[in-house]
C-alpha cells in the first residue's frame, strides 16, 4: 500500500509508480477517499527491490506491507500449527525449562555433572554448557572443544538433551557430530547471516533446534523473525527465539530486560519463545523475578544459568548462576504460573 505525500499522486507519479511495479509482475489498484487517495499494490509485493525503489521515491510518504517478509516463520504462514518437541515435551504444552553452567570449566569437570544432575533433579527438560564462548575480553577464557565430551557425558549421565552455543561454521558440525541437540546462536552472531545460514544448511534434514538469542543491536521485532527465517529457510523451522536483555543497559542490570517483547514476538510469528534471564539481568539475585516476569509475559520456556558452586565457576557463572535451591523454587513457581496463565 502505498500513502502518498500529497493526498494524492499526480498522473506523473501515478505513471512512474505503475511503470515501477509493472517490472514486478505488479498492479497499482487506487483506493479513492473522501479526502486521500492510497494505491494498492496488487501482486506479490514481498520483492525487496521493488519496495525499496518506491520507498525512494520523493513523494511517498510511506509503504505499508501487506504481507509479510517472513514466508515460514509467520503466524499467518502454513508452518503456524507446527509444533517443536524436543526429547518428548511438546513447547508450548508446558514451561520448558533450559538450565545449567554458562561455561563448562574443562579442568573441573565434575562442577558440570552436579550442576547435570542438580538441573535435572530441579525439573528441567534440558541441560546448558558453553563449550566455545563469546567472551568481551579477549584474554579470560574463550572456551575449550575438550568440553563437548563432558557436555555429552552430562547428557547420558542424566537422560537429557544438551544445548551450546556454535560460534564459527566449524563448530556446528563439531556439535551436531558429538549429540547435541540444541545449537544456540549467541546475542553476538545473531545477525551473522552467514552464520544463521551455516546453521540453516547443516540442520536441514536432522532433528535438531535451534535456540536463537536477540541480538543486543536488534531493534524491531521484524529483525529478530528474519534472522530466524534465515535458518528456516533451509527447511528444519524449528527456530525458538530467545529474548536476552538488550541495550541501553538499565542501571544496575547486566542489560535492559526485553521479556516484555514475548507478547509482541507472539503476535507476529508462530515460533516458540524461550527468554533467557540470566544475561538479561546479570544478577543472581534479580533471576527468580526476570524468570517469573517472563511467564507472565507468555513465554514457553526459560534458559537459567544454574552452578552447584557459583562463586567456583567460570564465565558468567560467579555472578549470574543460580543454586540448585533456588534454581528448583524458580522452575516450581514458573511452572504454577505458567499453569494460572494457561
Ligand atoms: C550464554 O548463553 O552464555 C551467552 C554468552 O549468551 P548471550 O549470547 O545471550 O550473551
Ligand atoms: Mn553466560
Amino acid at each position: 500500500m502505498i500513502l502518498p505525500k500529497t493526498n494524492r499522486l499526480s498522473p506523473e507519479q501515478l505513471a512512474e509508480v505503475t511503470a515501477i511495479v509493472g517490472e514486478f509482475d505488479c498492479k497499482i489498484q487506487p483506493i479513492v477517499g473522501a479526502v486521500r487517495t492510497i494505491y494498492a499494490i496488487v501482486g506479490d509485493e514481498r520483492d525487496e527491490l521493488m519496495m525499496n525503489r518506491l520507498e525512494g521515491l520523493a513523494y511517498v510518504d510511506r509503504i505499508d506491507r501487506i504481507q509479510s517478509p517472513f514466508k515460514l516463520m509467520d503466524k499467518r504462514s502454513d508452518l503456524a500449527t507446527h509444533r517443536i518437541t524436543i526429547n518428548g515435551t511438546t513447547l508450548g504444552e508446558s514451561l520448558f525449562v533450559i538450565a545449567g553452567n554458562c561455561t563448562i570449566d574443562p579442568k573441573n569437570p565434575n562442577y558440570f555433572y552436579e550442576t547435570a544432575a542438580a538441573v535435572k533433579e530441579a525439573g528441567a527438560n534440558m541441560i546448558r554448557g558453553g563449550v566455545w564462548k563469546p567472551r568481551t575480553n579477549p584474554y579470560t577464557f574463550q572456551g575449550d572443544v575438550k568440553s563437548m565430551d563432558i557436555l555429552l557425558e552430562g547428557s547420558r549421565r542424566t537422560g537429557l538433551p544438551v544445548d551450546t552455543e556454535v560460534m564459527e561454521e566449524a563448530h556446528i558440525k563439531v556439535a551436531l557430530d558429538a549429540g547435541v541437540k540444541c545449537l544456540q546462536i549467541g546475542a553476538r552472531n545473531a545477525l551473522n547471516y552467514s552464520l544463521l545460514r551455516a546453521v540453516g544448511r547443516e540442520i536441514a534434514h536432522r532433528d535438531v533446534v535451534v535456540l536463537l538469542k536477540r541480538s543486543i543491536h536488534m531493534g524491531p521485532i521484524n529483525e529478530f523473525i528474519s534472522a530466524a527465517e534465515y535458518i528456516a529457510a533451509f527447511g528444519n523451522p524449528n527456530v525458538i527465539l530467545c529474548p536476552r536483555g538488550t541495550t541501553p543497559t538499565l542501571d544496575g542490570y547486566r542489560n535492559h530486560p526485553d521479556e516484555s517483547i514475548t507478547p509482541l514476538l507472539k503476535e507476529k510469528t508462530w515460533a516458540p519463545v524461550i527468554v533467557d534471564p540470566s544475561h538479561s539481568v546479570g544478577k543472581a539475585a534479580y533471576v527468580p523475578s526476570a524468570a517469573l516476569a517472563a511467564v507472565a509475559y507468555g513465554a514457553d520456556g526459560l534458559c537459567i544459568e544454574a552452578h552447584v558452586e557459583p562463586a567456583k565457576g567460570i564465565g558468567d557463572d560467579p555472578k549470574q548462576a543460580l543454586t540448585p535451591e533456588v534454581l528448583k523454587k524458580t522452575i516450581a513457581q514458573a511452572r504454577q504460573l505458567w499453569a494460572l496463565r494457561r
